[in-house]
This record gives structure tokens, sequence and C-alpha cells, in this order.
């Protein structure tokens, strides 16, 4: 029987729980001790590197090892100095549009505890202004004001170096399309955690490595370490794919992606042909619905690439849920194509139709 999955309120409230970790590259944890807790009732064992990555396992004993993986990180700031008024100076860490950082607010996750709210600003009085009369947006013109009154104020609740990330609330825009920051890549957590209690009630005879992995946005470093350790027969990465359903969203360079007509199925150098065909029929087989996209670029862009580079002759595909204004703090997803990758994930590998 095809299986499928119903997104109930205890979907809804687990989704909203991932939502909830904060995890910039680089300083994970919250994320994946989150993931840890939500799996580790329905596996035989779970691993965690030097590195940070964590691997929940079943049937850890199989030779034939199938991966299904999710980044953990999400694209943040980092502060690098505080100036004498008690204003942070910050760096991006990841892909962010320095356009999508102005007039936000953020939370500083404080190396001295807690979690500081401030706001992103900048001085109009310096703005510079392009040909046409627009002001152009530079991070380094930009500074996080937590209200302190000045440096040796702030410096008593942050560290340099604390990270920090957008501060918007989760919202669902209609029946559907929920709204956040970080749904890159919460949405894959969540996913990767009910597959892996699906398939725990079904058992199957190989090993399944479910792998929260980290900074995956800052040169997809994560994976290529737990690739190695695993070396795994075949690898499936979930992930967000930029929707294109936008104005000015480039379907010529890299295909017609929207909200809501399904999971998203890659055709490009990191998707292995034979895989890509078998995720394609079973998807087929069982009714859920697909779109066939390119990526951005022919390789790339997604822990798919170093997986199939560093884990020992690994076949390899994407399973990508189409995502809108990706990497600034207002991320939408339609609840239904988180459904499609969910069931394609785990019918792929108790019934895959060769
Ligand atoms: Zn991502």
């Amino acid at each position: 029987m095809a299986f499928t999955y119903e997104f109930t309120q205890e979907s809804k409230e687990l989704l909203q729980k991932f939502l909830e970790c904060d995890s910039p590259s680089g300083c994970e944890s919250e994320a994946t001790h989150f993931f840890a807790d939500t799996v580790k009732s329905c596996c035989d064992e779970m691993r965690r590197d030097a590195m940070g990555n964590v691997t929940a396992i079943l049937n850890p004993g199989s030779d034939v090892r199938t991966m299904i993986s999710a980044h953990a990180d999400e694209v943040g700031l980092q502060i690098t100095s505080v100036t004498a008024e008690g204003m942070l100076r910050f760096r991006p860490v990841g892909g962010i549009d320095p356009a999508s950082l102005c007039g936000q607010q953020v939370r500083i996750l404080s190396s001295r505890g807690g979690k500081i709210e401030g706001v992103v600003a900048r001085n109009r009085a310096l703005a510079n202004f392009d040909q046409h009369g627009n002001a152009t947006v530079k991070t380094s013109e930009m500074w996080i004001d937590t209200g302190g009154k000045n440096r040796e104020e702030v410096l008593q609740q942050i560290e340099i170096g604390d990270w920090a990330v957008w501060g918007s609330e989760t919202l669902f825009l209609s029946d559907n399309v929920i709204k956040a920051k970080a749904l890159d890549n919460k949405v894959g957590l969540f996913i990767l955690s009910e597959a892996m209690r699906s398939l725990a009630r079904h058992r199957p005879a190989q090993g399944i490595y479910a792998v929260a992995t980290v900074q995956e946005e800052i040169g997809l470093r994560g994976m290529a370490v737990v690739a190695q350790a695993i070396k795994p027969r075949t690898g499936l990465v979930v992930d967000m794919a930029h929707a294109t359903d936008i104005p000015g969203g480039d379907a010529a360079c890299s295909g017609e992606l929207s909200l809501g007509k399904g999971v998203a199925l890659t055709r490009n150098a990191d998707n292995t042909p034979e895989l890509a065909s078998i995720l394609r029929k079973t998807a087929d087989r069982n009714g859920i619905p697909y779109q066939i996209t390119v990526g951005r670029n022919p390789t790339g862009g997604t822990d798919a690439s170093r997986l199939q580079l560093f884990g020992g002759d690994t076949m390899v595909a994407d399973i990508s849920v189409p995502c809108r204004h990706m990497h600034t703090p207002t991320e939408c997803c339609d609840i239904r194509d988180i459904v499609s990758a969910i069931e394609l994930l785990v019918s792929a590998i108790l019934d895959p139709a060769k």
C-alpha cells in the first residue's frame, strides 16, 4: 500500500519547534540537539562528530547504507566589533542580500547566556545613491542596536564573535503557505524527522543514516566530513530550492518551480540519473506531485554535490521543497510540497520503483 503522510496539528507543532531553533552556520547545536531529541526514540544508534553533524541510525549493522540528510544551519550574522556608542558591527554568515537586513529585528545568541534582541539600522543621512536616485545598501554601513548605552554596557551582555539570526515570527499567510525565517532548512530537518519516524515503524532491512549536517551555507562543509565517515551507497539530500513564481523569477535560467505544485526533483550533474529515475517513477506510481527543475547551476548549491564527491561512489539525488524569498526573514513554502517530499522520501526507500 502506498505510504501517505497527513500534516496534522501535531506536525504543525513539530515544524514550529524546529523553526524556533536558532542555528546560524558554525553555531548549530540548538537545531542538531532538537533533531536528535526528536528521533532518538525511533533509532538504534546516534552519533555526533567533532564538527557537529548528528546522525541517527536504523540497522547500523547492515552493509547497505542509505543516507538521508538535511542541513541544520541557517544564514545569519556574526558580531565583529562594538562602537563607542554601543552599536554592534557585524558580518553576514552565508549568502544574505544586504537589502533584506535593514530595518529588521534580530536576535543575538549571547555566549554570556540568553538571547538579546536588537534591530539592524543605518544612518540615512549617509546613504549613497545610484544614478537612478535609489539608495544603495551595504552591510558595512549597518549596525545592530540592542538599546545599550555604550560599548562597556553592551559588552557585558554579548561577546565579539557571537552569532545573530533574524527575529521574524512564523505565521501562515494562507491555508497552505507558511512564512518564517530559516525555512531553509528547518523544513528539511522536519521532513527528515518525520521520514525517520515512519521508516522506523516499517523497519527496512538496509541501514538508514539520517544526518543533520552543519555549515552547509558556508561551503557545504559538514557533509564533506560525514560523507567520508558513512560512505553510503545511496544519498537523498533534502533542502529548499528557489521558487521562480515571483516577479522576475528566472525560469529561463533555472527552470520553472512554483509553490504548491509538488516536491522538486533536480536534473543536474549532482543528481545521479539512475536514482533520479527511481524517484520519478516512484512519484508517478504513488501519485505524488513533483516538478522537474534544473537548479540554479549545473552543479553545487546543496550538500548533494559534496556527498557525490566525498561519499566514495554514492548515488545522489536532491529532494527539494520550493521556497520563495530564500535567505530572507520572510521565506515562504507550501505545506503541500512538504507533504510530497516526506511521501517521496519514505516511498523511495521502502518501495522504490525501478
Ligand atoms: Zn538550504
